[in-house]
């Protein structure tokens, strides 16, 4: 087949799918919608009868990898229908005036908008068979995690982000559909449930927290209530983009009985109460560093992942010392750090006193090094104890598993050498034998 002819058989359409879990959901979306309308997925650009890429602008750099793919899409197939955060940038037009030969441009969650050019371009064939799908839809990530999405937008004004510009407003899903999609999920043999959205604490907020049905009990759409709906489907929950809210404290108690992960991704993005101001974050007038201590009082094992900038606008050597102790009293066991870069279109670029390119880089080593001294520091403490572990994958030495601790792709691992003999999406119990800077290894407990 050539790439621009239609098929006798069903038609196919190439998929790629940049940026973060957000937008993947996004693209599963459009992908089951394809399916479902009996599209094939082709793996090749020279195969496919069209191509849709779903692009990110969060950063400069993945705007050019967004524009890079979308160019190497129209040299290969020609083509090509662009989705997502760069497609809302400036109405279309960055994109258009970098590839003027695109089919149609979107924003991010415009699956209906996407169907319609997909349709304009590409009519699906009917074909009774090719209509049924899997309930659970179609999964990009493996087979045992998916992530779920549980609203869109932002009510928050963070002031280095463009998202809410891109993304709008918090729009929730509302709780019933999420749980059905859950529980869909959890059917095809997902053991692992990821929750994200850009604030998941503030779910429901926009619907007032609404009452909604799931398998005909009426459920709250709110955070806490869909955390003890989730915690019930028997697998693992864990919460990303939660902020330190008051109302966060009830969930707690479900992490240390063992109802949901006792996990929780927390982007600070700093230390000093004068920079998160200028930020503009959410929660940043909260007392965080007692909030975690009396988390931790009621779930010792509370695990915390976050997120952090440094060099921002303004941040003094007094500022960074502080974000340094904010971690280490934190104890945050899992950090990324980014150096603060403009981004455009984002208000903080107009604050005074950026900070020299050469201080962000030795801050950021600086950051780096300590927080690899918290990190080993909370793995040490593991040493010898028991774990449940979800086996990611098999490779030559044995099974690539994870702890509760640890989110896939952005955490650590547990390695259990020799232990061939488990499967991706298996659980098993192991005694930790070792510990590194990011990882820990173990081997397995028998069951008696
Ligand atoms: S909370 Fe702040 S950083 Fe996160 S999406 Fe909203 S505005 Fe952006």
């Amino acid at each position: 087949m050539t790439s621009n002819k239609l098929s006798a058989h069903a038609p196919k359409v190439g998929f790629v799918s940049l940026g973060c879990p957000k937008a993947l959901v996004d693209s599963e979306r459009i992908l089951t919608q394809l399916r479902a309308e009996g599209y094939a997925i082709s793996p090749s650009y020279q195969d496919a009868d069209l191509v849709v890429v779903n692009t990110c602008g969060f950063i400069d750099s993945a705007t050019e990898e967004s524009l890079d793919t979308i160019g190497e899409a129209l040299a290969e197939n020609g083509k090509v229908i662009v989705t997502g955060c760069l497609g809302a940038r400036e109405d279309g037009a960055l994109v258009r005036q970098a590839h003027p030969s695109v089919l149609a441009i979107t924003g991010p969650h415009a699956y209906e908008e996407v169907m319609h050019a997909v349709h304009d371009h590409l009519p699906p064939l009917h074909d009774p068979f090719t209509d049924l799908i899997p309930p659970q839809g179609v999964k990009l990530t493996p087979k045992h995690y998916a992530y779920l999405k549980i609203s869109e937008g932002c009510n928050h004004r963070c002031s280095f982000c463009i998202i809410p510009q891109l993304r709008g407003d918090l729009v929730s899903r509302p709780i019933g559909e999420v749980m059905t999609e859950a529980e869909n999920l959890v059917k095809a043999g997902v053991k692992e449930l990821l929750v994200v959205s850009q604030d998941t604490s503030a779910y429901g907020l926009d619907l007032k927290y609404k009452t909604d049905f799931w398998g005909g009990r009426p459920l709250k759409t709110k955070f806490y209530d869909l955390a003890q709906a989730l915690g019930e489907l028997g697998v693992w929950v864990r919460m990303h983009y939660v902020y330190p809210y008051p109302h966060v404290d009830e969930v707690i108690p479900l992490m240390a009985e063992g109802k949901i992960l006792p996990y929780l991704d927390i982007p600070f993005q700093h230390g000093s109460q004068r920079i998160l101001k200028s930020m503009k974050r959410p929660a940043s007038s909260e007392n965080a560093l007692a909030r975690i201590k009396a988390w931790r009082e009621i779930c010792p094992e509370l695990a915390i992942r976050s997120t952090f900038i440094v060099g921002f606008p303004g941040e003094t050597e007094d500022d960074f010392e502080q974000l340094l102790e904010f971690i280490d009293e934190a104890k945050i066991d899992r950090a990324g750090c980014f150096k603060y870069s403009p981004v455009d279109g984002a208000p903080a670029n107009d604050l005074p006193d950026a900070v020299p390119e050469e201080i962000k880089e030795e801050r950021w080593h600086r950051f780096m090094a300590r927080q690899t001294e918290v990190s080993t520091s909370c793995l040490e403490d593991k040493l010898g104890k028991r774990m449940t572990v979800l086996v990611d994958e098999i490779d030559a030495e044995g099974a690539v598993a994870r702890s509760y601790a640890d989110a896939p792709e952005i955490d650590g691992n547990v390695f259990i050498d020799g232990a061939t003999e488990l499967k991706p999406g298996q659980f098993a119990e192991v005694e930790i034998t070792e510990f590194g800077e990011h990882d820990l290894w173990g081997r397995v407990i028998p069951r008696t």
